[in-house]
């Protein structure tokens, strides 16, 4: 652990909702929590209960309470900042959230920096390069969807829904918890089959958002397009009509050769990030340059691939070699020259290749718009709208989510195999801590300028 000093925040929202959360973490954690917390179990102790226990108890400060709240104790490095971390779960009023913040400062913590706990779980190796980088995604948006679906997410958008699920899942913990503590008074009889409807609910939501967040990479990264075919089918001619007058953003990617030249090319607000256009630029030793292997290569990265084809001459046995590769990808024939007489049909590709055919001339610049309509039904599938539909944006809020899914998953099984009810609340806490590490890193900004200037990421 590189820190000594114990941080908190109130981590939810600066608004008044169903619940709020002060996170504390460092390694007095468990001992401030203890001086501001009277569980009500009179005899327990906080510094003495295991990691991911949940307590139910009040807030005093002195002799005045200050809230209900329960109490979730995560011991190092199990936890988010794989630091000792206490998260208070509280009314979500402002006032009463600051009230206890007030109270934690004052017993030995000190207010975090913004974005301090996703810090601190990088410096602790809890959080890797890509996961820190995918925080960068955020804020960098490289199109106008990316942006309204960040300026979503700043709006907490994403943040609500997250918190929604998690609300309902906290319930059922506290439920168990309750119930276990106190089985005079609550019943368990009857609530597995309860909870079992309850989580297959949360699990379908869990999964939409899943399903949502590969919307949003498409979005953000923009789709990863390689244009092939055979040589002089007019990959380049294309490419050049596809990139406009203004030459779209041309990134060289620094320390590599030429070879990896990327592209991005906007159509209608969706954004292409063209791979490979360098063999594509390069005219001389053309048959060399854009080989099967390579082509194959490409494609097997790419979520686009448009395929070029010659309608003025026969389709041959190189076009046979392409097509035995293209059989189980996203491929929109390019049916080009159309402005000569027609050799090859679509029909005739179609008899192939069973994957839309659209008929262009790079030349002409005709069949353009047919793509970018073709393209749009394909990558939004008129499904998105970016107002209102809530997006995941990077990897590591996915991987945060597909973990929630798993540990709902865990719960059906306990359920189905009749396990003790306290098993439940094992797997939902971990559900719920997974649904809190995608809120908890919301912070933005502040953060990716520490991270990034910190330790230069060449971004
Ligand atoms: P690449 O080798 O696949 O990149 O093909 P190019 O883009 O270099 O094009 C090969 C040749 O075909 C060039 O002479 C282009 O001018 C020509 N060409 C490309 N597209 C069209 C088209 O739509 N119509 C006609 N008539 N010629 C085209």
């Amino acid at each position: 652990m590189l820190y000594n000093d114990t941080i908190a925040a109130i981590a939810t929202g600066m608004t008044s909702s169903g619940i709020g959360i002060i996170r504390i973490s460092g390694s007095d954690a468990f001992a401030v929590a203890e001086k501001i917390f009277r569980p009500h179990k009179k005899d327990k102790r906080l510094s003495e209960q295991e990691t991911y226990t949940i307590h139910y108890g009040t807030i005093m400060d002195g002799k005045e309470t200050l809230d209900e709240v329960i109490v979730l104790l995560m011991k190092g490095p199990h936890s988010y900042t794989a630091e000792d971390t206490v998260e208070i779960d509280c009314h979500g009023g402002v006032f009463v959230m600051k009230k206890i913040l007030e109270l934690v400062l004052r017993n030995g913590a000190r207010v975090a920096e913004p974005g301090e706990f996703t810090k601190r779980a990088f410096l602790n190796g809890r959080i890797d390069l890509s996961q820190a980088e995918a925080v960068m995604d955020v804020i960098e948006s490289k199109n106008a969807y990316a942006l309204k679906s960040s300026v979503s997410q700043l709006s907490g958008s994403v943040m609500r829904k997250i918190k929604e699920i998690r609300e309902k899942v906290l319930y059922e913990i506290a439920f168990i918890e309750s119930a276990l503590d106190d089985p005079e008074h609550i019943s368990l009889d009857g609530y597995p089959e309860e909870l079992g409807k309850k989580v297959d609910n949360l699990s379908d939501e869990v999964r939409k958002l899943l399903i949502n967040a590969e919307d949003g990479r498409v979005l953000r990264e923009g789709i990863k397009t390689v244009i092939i075919g055979k040589p002089n089918a007019g990959k380049s001619s294309l490419l050049n009509v596809l990139a406009g007058d203004e030459r779209a953003i041309v990134t060289d990617i620094a320390g590599t050769t030429r070879d990896t030249l990327e592209e991005q090319i906007q159509i209608r607000g969706l954004s292409l990030c063209m791979v490979d256009t360098a063999g594509i630029r390069q005219t001389e030793d053309v048959v060399e340059k854009i080989g099967v292997d390579r082509a194959r290569k490409a494609a097997d990265q790419a979520d686009l691939i448009l395929y070029v084809v010659d309608s003025s001459t026969n389709l041959d046995e190189n076009d046979d070699e392409i097509i035995s590769f293209l059989k189980d990808q996203n491929v929109v024939v390019l049916l080009n020259k159309t402005d000569l007489s027609m050799v090859t049909t679509p029909e005739m590709v179609k008899e192939r290749l069973h994957k839309p055919v659209v008929c262009i001339s790079a030349r002409m610049e005709t069949g353009i718009d047919e793509l970018a309509d073709l393209l749009e039904s394909m990558f939004l599938s008129g499904k998105v709208s970016f107002n209102e539909e809530v997006y995941l944006t990077n990897a590591r809020q996915k991987r945060a989510m597909e973990e929630a899914g798993e540990s709902l998953k865990k719960v059906q099984e306990s359920i189905s195999l009749g396990m003790p009810e306290d098993f439940y609340s094992i797997d939902l806490m971990d559900a719920y801590e997974s649904l809190g590490s995608i809120i908890g890193e919301s912070v933005g900004e502040d953060l990716v300028n520490e991270i990034f200037s910190k330790f230069c990421m060449g971004k």
